[in-house]
């Protein structure tokens, strides 16, 4: 093989998708309860977003950030108005980019102010990226084992654990960086109370609070941005995975005191929010909020469903589930696999479903069917 063995890919090879549905080269069809890691949240070759990537496709691809951008304009203003403040966005392509970006943001805010402040508390069993910045705030050993060094200024504490925040609070902390649900960590739901105190700790501290909502923003968990299901007041908020349906692009969207801090040559990407990516996203974003109602329905009835099998114990909101087994699940993924059913399994023994924001209550129905079978 000619490729780099950074992945343990399944053995399938798909040629098409359609709404929830892919197909192989033998023309069997899956159910997609993945979609590509909370990614295809139109689903797949949803006509709307297609047309608008081909017409864009043909008019202008790319112009760098040289020029002017309306199509970023009009996607920042259509992302703003769900910010619960007045606030500015940067685009990028990838969630580690955007986490990348809020990291380098708390930092340069704190530099001009004079203080010196960089330290950022983030959460064991958290995930924020490959790249060596993301990669540091990442608390799990073994994504690190073989990268140290990592970059200085990242403190870990307990997710849910109040108490383990307020010991690692020093003069030097800048931030906090959290999952309103941790994704990759198993499907981790913090409660409202931690939220809350958070929320006030850096409040009272004058701490920047930054929420990573690469994977549970855009709907993902029935509203539009994960944080809004609670009384909280971020300063950084980061996207990227479901906000361009499968093209690439990542965002940071800063409450605009905070965003200021970034000047003309702080900070900058080549491809970032380019015509085609931005032209993608408008399509997803103004869908989605259509979808929202939807996504908390069928979310509901699919956690229901999953609480009625009675093999474990499910966690999480809207369309981003867990179903924790007391075994390895990578069996079950095979088998569900065979079934023509697409689920993943994260953190060691946590069955995930991320499902397209367009998933029907029938198509839940038989998501469901075809997990029993599986298990
Ligand atoms: C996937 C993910 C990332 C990293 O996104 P990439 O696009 O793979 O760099 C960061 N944060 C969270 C919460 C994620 O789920």
């Amino acid at each position: 093989m000619d490729l780099m063995e950074t992945y343990k890919r399944l053995p399938v090879r798909f040629s098409y998708g359609k709404g929830v549905y892919l197909f192989d080269q033998n023309g069997k069809r899956y159910l997609d309860m993945i979609a590509g890691i909370a990614v295809n949240s139109l689903g797949h070759a949803h006509q709307e977003l297609s047309e608008a990537i081909c017409k864009q496709a043909s008019k202008l691809l790319h112009i760098s950030n040289l020029y002017e951008n309306p199509w970023q304009e009009e996607l920042a203003r259509e992302l703003l108005s769900e910010f619960w403040t007045s606030g500015k966005v940067f685009f990028c392509n990838s969630g580690a980019e955007a986490n990348e970006a809020a990291i380098k943001l708390v930092r340069k805010y704190f530099k001009d102010r004079g203080e010196n402040r960089y330290r950022i508390i983030t959460f064991h069993n958290s995930f924020h990226g490959r790249t060596l910045g993301a990669l540091s705030a990442t608390a799990q050993e073994r994504l690190h084992s073989g990268f140290e060094p990592l970059l200085d200024g990242f403190d870990y504490a307990t997710f849910d654990d109040f108490e383990s925040v307020l010991k690692l609070i020093k003069p030097e902390t800048a931030a906090i960086l959290l999952e309103i649900i941790q994704g990759e960590g198993g499907i981790n739901e913090a409660s409202a109370e931690f939220l809350k105190k958070i929320n006030d700790l850096c409040d009272k501290e004058g701490l920047l609070f930054v929420i990573d909502e690469v994977q549970t923003g855009v709907g993902r968990t029935g509203k539009f941005f994960a944080y809004s299901h609670f009384d909280l007041q971020p300063h950084i908020i980061t996207l990227a995975k479901g906000l361009g349906g499968g093209v690439p692009i990542g965002a940071i969207i800063a409450k605009s005191s905070v965003a200021s801090a970034f000047s003309p040559g702080s900070h900058g990407s080549t491809f970032g929010g380019n015509p085609l990516a931005c032209s993608a996203s408008l399509v997803v974003v103004k869908n989605v909020k259509r979808l929202l109602d939807s996504v908390e329905k069928v979310g509901t009835y699919l956690k229901s469903g999953l609480e009625y099998l009675n093999v474990g114990k499910v966690k999480g909101r809207g369309l981003m589930l867990g179903l924790e087994i007391d075994k390895d699940c990578q069996d079950v993924v095979l088998r569900a696999l065979e079934n023509g059913l697409l689920v993943n399994c994260t953190a060691k023994g946590v069955i995930r479903l991320l499902p397209p924001l367009i998933l029907s209550e029938g198509e839940a129905k038989e998501a469901l069917d075809l997990l029993k079978k599986s298990l």
